[in-house]
């Protein structure tokens, strides 16, 4: 199993909009791993987590490929992560050459409605060459021969929000964000189904802020949760653990990449490919 990071800042991306800030200033100086566009990651080059308002600079940079992808799987609904208008080219008006099979989509009600309420014409053929599943935690389907589990997370209380366990070929990716800290019933959840987990991403929105505002995670909590999984058997030394969704507040790439490296975590960077075998 390949994974792919396209993007990996948290909503307002770095460099930020009109932020002057020192990562900010050096991201638009230096460029490199410094630069975060919104969050998303794809598997073996066809099944996508998030569609966010980066998707075309992913396409144009990354090797995104979206004729490839016929399944996208959505944690929630916030536009960093669920951009509706440019998911809906793919009904709406979508070219010569264009695929013509059905993409499928995977989220809470809110994402069906939000790609409804996206559009002010054509809303008809919003579902032309678009199928929509609604999900529930703790609820597995399968999507282009991987076994997914929702896993139920706390990051806003307007809607159900998502972690993703995958599953394929014996292999086991869980991708954590956005979320705060994991619940107990998720470790417990993880824990019981005996899953050994290959790879995790976590929420690192914070970075090396050491205050925990809830809802989103810094890079202490992200160690805290990897000796947690661990200690549960539910990952072990062998497992991957890479931290994304990084905010221009979060600290430098190289100061929050020190940090994480001294306690096993990767930092993920836009581009940034790691296989399971
Ligand atoms: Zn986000
Ligand atoms: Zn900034
Ligand atoms: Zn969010």
């Amino acid at each position: 199993m390949k994974i792919k990071f396209l993007g990996t800042g948290a909503s307002e991306a770095i460099p930020a909009f009109f932020c002057g800030c020192p990562v900010c200033e050096s991201a638009r100086k230096n460029g490199g791993k410094e630069i975060r566009t919104r969050a998303g990651v794809v598997i073996d080059d066809r099944l996508m987590i998030d569609f966010g308002p980066d998707t075309l600079l992913h396409t144009l940079y990354t090797g995104l490929d979206l004729s490839k992808i016929k399944s996208v799987l959505f944690t929630h609904s916030h536009s960093d992560h669920f951009y509706a208008f440019d998911l809906l080219a793919r009904s709406l008006y979508s070219g010569e050459g264009a695929p013509n099979d059905i993409l499928k989509v995977y989220g809470s009600a809110a994402i069906k409605n939000g790609l409804i309420d996206s559009v002010w014409y054509n809303k008809e053929r919003v579902f032309d060459r678009i199928s929509f599943c609604e999900i529930a935690a703790e609820r597995e389907f399968f999507a282009e021969g991987y076994k997914i589990t929702p896993i139920g997370v706390i990051h806003i209380p307007t809607e159900p929000c998502f972690m993703f366990l995958i599953e394929k070929d014996g292999k086991a990716y869980l991708h954590v964000h956005d979320s705060d800290f994991p619940t107990e019933r998720a470790f417990a959840f993880l824990k019981d189904k005996g899953v050994k987990l290959n790879a995790v991403t976590f929420d690192c929105t914070y970075g090396l802020i050491k205050t925990e505002y809830g809802g989103h995670m810094n890079l202490y909590q992200n160690i805290r949760a990897k000796e947690r999984l661990i200690k549960d058997g539910t990952a072990d030394g062998n497992t991957k653990f890479y931290s994304s969704h990084i905010c221009h507040k979060a600290g430098s790439f190289d100061d929050i990449a020190r940090e994480a490296g001294k306690n096993g975590i990767e930092v993920a960077y836009d581009g940034l490919e790691t296989e399971i075998l």
